[in-house]
């Protein structure tokens, strides 16, 4: 179902109807069955609401923009991402006892590690006084 607003021609009134699609509003437009529901007139035609128009149209410019600057955000994300991988020792979900090994047993380690830690771990090794970074992360299905 799809529901237009009408606008008579004739004596201006906009009314709304219910059509089961805009193929059948041409079909009922052709065959001269839509009608202005006060004075009769054949003179009916869609009412094309301007707010409405412009109103999407700044929707759709809003969305493009947001997808340019979700990009550049990923774009900054997968360079982050690089730099990691390349500087840092990927230790997975071992990632809070590596970070404690390295704190309290002063474990040589020259590169830095990341995984995955859940958020109470993270709450336990920051009231450690243990430096933890929070890193957005995307997953590269290529890699
Ligand atoms: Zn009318």
């Amino acid at each position: 179902m799809i529901k237009y607003n009408l606008l008579c021609k004739k004596c201006e009134l906009t009314f709304d109807s219910w059509f089961a699609s805009s193929k059948e509003y041409d079909k009922l437009k052709k065959k001269k069955l839509i009608n202005c529901h006060s004075c009769g007139s054949l003179k009916v035609e869609k009412n094309l609401m301007a707010p409405k128009l412009i109103s999407k149209n700044f929707s759709h410019r809003d969305e493009k923009n947001d997808l340019t600057k979700y990009q550049k955000i990923k774009k900054t994300i997968n360079e982050y991402q690089k730099f990691i991988k390349n500087n840092f020792d990927y230790v997975g979900e071992n990632f809070t006892y590596e970070a404690r090994s390295i704190h309290y047993e002063k474990k040589k380690n020259n590169k830095g590690i990341y995984g995955t830690v859940s958020k109470q771990d993270l709450k336990e090794l920051k009231e450690e006084g243990i430096d933890v970074q929070l890193v957005p992360w995307f997953e590269n299905k290529n890699n």
